[in-house]
């Protein structure tokens, strides 16, 4: 199709959710353009959907038309529609915890392992997203409904010599091109191009998470189901085959993802805490990022069995490392722009929330890009940030509360139980109040936001001398199963489901 010069809306981005949104807009009938440095097919990191992104993506499928989106949200469907996008299965989250042993230690009460189940079948089941695939359809779904994607646009100039006049300029190829819009929106994720030039400020130092991580795709890594039976455990009592599951391998000083997809390829990557490492990761100071992975891999010979016949994946065929992951803005919008979640800020990959919290994002915009105008959107811009903002304060604690614990299995899952009990209650209220959809993981609920607050000012004191007190600790873990009985809607906290929740699923 040919494309026009002017138009509703600009999208610099064509990521997932930049495409997402381009896709909505677009077959609500705005005219769209879609602008990026890159090409599809391109690697991209972020691969592990939960319950919540899947509610949302189909809720946002349904509401604007677009059922070509619906089998992305349930793994039995994907694969059934689309076998050539390549995903994975996950039926849930897995943690073990090696503590600083050299070999993982199993007993039958599962003290160092913990399955929370998210669904119920494999057929609902959640999914690892293989985001160069997913990434080109989503694009090629907007272009399908008339966005229009201007790819490879290289020295790209943002103007904006009015209220409501956008000027975006790039050169591909030998030509110099110039399109113009009354909205702009930055899907650029890290590189927030369009928050870099309105001298958006960085107000990162006032998160509490401090992780920097490595990350790739390899070929031939062991099934964790195998490395369990070998290492003397056993998978007899867990809810679903560990396997299909976002699995946390946690350590005194990080934590290492590993997400397996339909076809072996298994996405791994490991998270430091500066604040936790210990002496020996700490001296290591590896140059490349080849050798940093190796000296993990040293450090952590537990792990390092799995990966004994493993090599890097030819596409993209190298490691990726990055300094601190944490960033944030001061604000998502304007009253003629804005920000998707992931150029705004990030905290972390534990959890999975990027997916859910871009959708989250997606869906809020939407209606004020398709139905307001002057005051009202104005005003509604304005919420949608601070909305944001509040989700990344609640999601930094979160996941800032878990580095804190690592050191210490029972109080990790203490803290990560908060996370499940906001993300089960969030899931809850957006299935019963359509109406007006709640802020992400309830990050509009004072009651709730409140108590992470104090909880996490207790878990510092704790922590403040390193590993802390036991007996202060037990009180502490039992003050959080009493004070998030009333979010507690699935059983969390139980004892006698000894690590292994089969039944917090929504579906
Ligand atoms: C290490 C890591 C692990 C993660 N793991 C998870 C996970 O397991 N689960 C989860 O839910 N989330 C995860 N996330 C978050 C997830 O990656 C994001 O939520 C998701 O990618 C957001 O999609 P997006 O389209 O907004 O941004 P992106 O996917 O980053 O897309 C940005 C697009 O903008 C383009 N672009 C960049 N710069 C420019 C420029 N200057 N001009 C034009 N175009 C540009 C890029 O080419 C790209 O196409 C992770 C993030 C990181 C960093």
């Amino acid at each position: 199709m040919s494309c026009r010069r002017s138009y509703d809306t600009i999208i610099l981005g064509s990521g997932a959710g930049g495409s997402l949104l381009a896709a909505i807009l677009a077959r609500s009938g705005q005219s769209v353009a879609i602008i990026d440095r890159r090409q599809h097919p391109r690697f991209a990191i972020g691969e592990s959907s939960t319950p919540a992104a899947n509610l949302v993506l189909r809720s946002l499928s349904m509401k604007y038309d677009l059922p070509e989106l619906l089998p992305l949200t349930r793994f039995g469907d994907w694969r059934n529609s689309y076998p050539e996008i390549l995903c994975g299965c996950k039926r849930g989250f897995s943690y073990f915890w090696h503590g600083s042993e050299k070999d993982f230690s199993f007993d039958a009460f599962h003290h160092h392992e913990l399955l929370v189940t998210a669904n119920s079948s494999r057929k609902k089941a959640d999914t690892q997203w293989y985001r160069p695939d997913v990434d080109q359809f989503l694009v090629t779904v907007a272009q399908k409904h008339s966005a229009c994607l201007y790819e490879n646009a290289a020295r790209i100039e943002i103007e904006h010599p009015a209220s409501h006049d956008w000027r975006v300029s790039f050169e591909r190829g030998l030509k110099t091109e110039t399109v113009r819009s009354r909205f702009i929106v930055d899907a650029t994720g890290e590189n927030a191009v369009l928050l870099d030039q309105l001298n958006i400020p960085c107000i990162t130092e006032e998160l509490q998470t401090n992780s920097s991580a490595i990350w790739g795709h390899w070929e031939g890594v062991d099934s964790v189901a195998k490395w369990v039976e070998m290492s003397g455990g056993s998978c007899r009592d867990y809810p679903f085959p560990v396997d299909d599951s976002a699995v946390h391998h946690l350590f005194p000083d990080g934590w290492l993802w590993q997400l397996r997809f339909e076809n072996g390829l298994t996405s791994l990557g490991f998270l430091s805490s500066p604040g936790c490492f210990s002496n020996e990761m700490k001296t290591a100071s590896p140059e490349s990022p080849e050798q940093a992975w190796k000296s993990i891999l040293q450090a952590k010979p537990s792990f390092a069995k799995m990966l004994s016949r493993a090599a890097l994946a030819p596409f993209p065929g190298k490691l990726y490392r990055c300094g601190r992951l944490q960033r944030l803005r001061k604000t998502a919008s304007g009253p003629d722009w804005a920000a998707l979640p992931f150029a705004t800020g990030f905290i972390d990959p534990l959890h999975s929330t990027g997916l859910a919290h871009t959708m989250t994002g997606i869906e809020h915009l939407c209606p004020i890009l398709l139905g307001e105008s002057g005051k009202k959107r104005e005003l509604s811009l304005k919420q949608y940030s601070q909305k944001i903002m509040a989700e990344f304060r609640l999601i930094d604690l979160l996941v800032a509360g878990c580095y804190r614990s690592l050191h210490e299995f029972s109080l990790f899952t203490a803290w990560a139980i908060l996370y499940f009990a906001a993300a089960t209650t969030y899931e809850k209220r957006y299935q019963h109040e359509s109406d007006s959809r709640p802020a992400f993981l309830c990050a509009d609920d004072a009651r709730f936001t409140t108590l992470v607050q104090q909880l996490y000012e207790e878990l510092k004191a704790l922590t403040s001398n390193g590993t802390g007190n036991r007996q202060e600790m037990v009180d502490f873990i039992n003050r959080i199963r009493r004070q998030i009985a009333p979010f507690n809607h699935v059983g969390l906290f139980e004892p006698e489901v000894i690590n292994m929740y089969r039944y917090t699923s929504v579906d």
